[in-house]
């Protein structure tokens, strides 16, 4: 289904999506899913478990049971009714997960002012990288909440999500958005295009719940052959974990393998290859220039 959106008229999408979040009409079946879920709290998301369900705090879900499809927001689980705390418009009521599917979350709260401390963005032949200005020690650097959740693999789910926070007012969330490439959208792509060019360089595949997140320090972590960073999903929280491999210094860029493990036992041939391939790049990680 999502291929499909690439051909729709920009105009005529962007005049439905200015039409969401409240009463909205789904030509586009979506998919039963498994419900998803990441929660934001003041300082960081927290995943809300209940009913069997796991669901961001703040995820806008789909009624199934109206005519027409109504978009609300997740609460809170509420375990004496063993039912969801959901919220349209200014009125709050209770459903069960079976009720509803999750579309995406949109979390203004889980963006930090600011990086991480010790870190900073720099330019690089490559893109922005997050550069070190300390020493840090093998283990945990970071953990941050996503501000950008969506089904996976439905551009429709992921241009609402966007088209939500515009509606909203959500500046902080565009503004991150937005700083996901440096570079402008060149003229011949249709704004659905830079939306899902955007989400699929950055994101952050989530296992469970089937969908994909944006964080806003992560997307910042370059590829490497050789990297000296590993990312994680905690599945309590919905947080990505960033940990160092071994010491990083001041001046050394983070970086971490996009691909699976086994990817790195590739030869940099077969490896530049698959990346030029599927991701668009040519690597230049030490590794690479040194096995040419
Ligand atoms: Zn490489």
């Amino acid at each position: 289904m999502q291929e499909s959106w690439l051909g729709v008229h920009a105009f005529k999408l962007l005049s439905w999506l200015r039409a969401m979040p409240a009463q909205l009409r789904h030509r586009d079946a979506l998919r039963p899913t498994l419900l998803l879920a990441v929660a934001v709290s003041w300082q960081r998301t927290l995943l809300l478990h209940g009913g069997g369900a796991a669901i961001f705090r703040g995820s806008v879900v789909r009624m199934k049971d109206e005519t027409e499809s109504l978009h609300v927001q997740v609460l809170n689980f509420d375990p004496d009714v063993k039912q969801w705390l959901l919220r349209a418009g200014e009125k709050t009521f209770h459903r069960v997960a079976s009720s509803f599917e999750v579309d995406f979350c949109v979390s203004p709260d889980a963006l930090a002012s600011r990086h991480p401390d010790g870190l900073q963005v720099v330019q690089t032949p490559c893109g922005r990288a997050l550069e070190a200005q300390v020493d840090f020690p093998q283990g945990e650097l970071f953990r941050e909440a996503p501000y950008l959740v969506a089904q996976r693999g439905v551009l429709a789910a992921r241009s609402r999500a966007i088209a939500f926070a515009r509606a909203k007012g959500m500046m902080r969330v565009l503004e991150a958005f937005e700083e996901l490439c440096t570079s402008q959208p060149s003229q011949s792509m249709s704004p659905e295009t830079a939306v899902l060019a955007r989400w699929e360089c950055n994101c952050q595949q989530l296992s469970v719940p089937p969908a994909s997140g944006i964080y806003r320090t992560h997307s910042l972590l370059q590829h490497s052959c050789q990297p000296n960073c590993a990312v994680g999903v905690l599945f309590s929280t919905g947080e990505v974990l960033v940990r160092a491999l071994r010491t990083i210094h001041p001046g050394e860029a983070l970086c971490r393998n996009y691909e699976r493990e086994g990817f790195l036992q590739l030869d940099v041939r077969s490896r530049q290859q698959h990346l030029r391939e599927t991701r668009g790049f040519t690597c230049l990680c030490s590794r690479c220039v040194a096995e040419q």
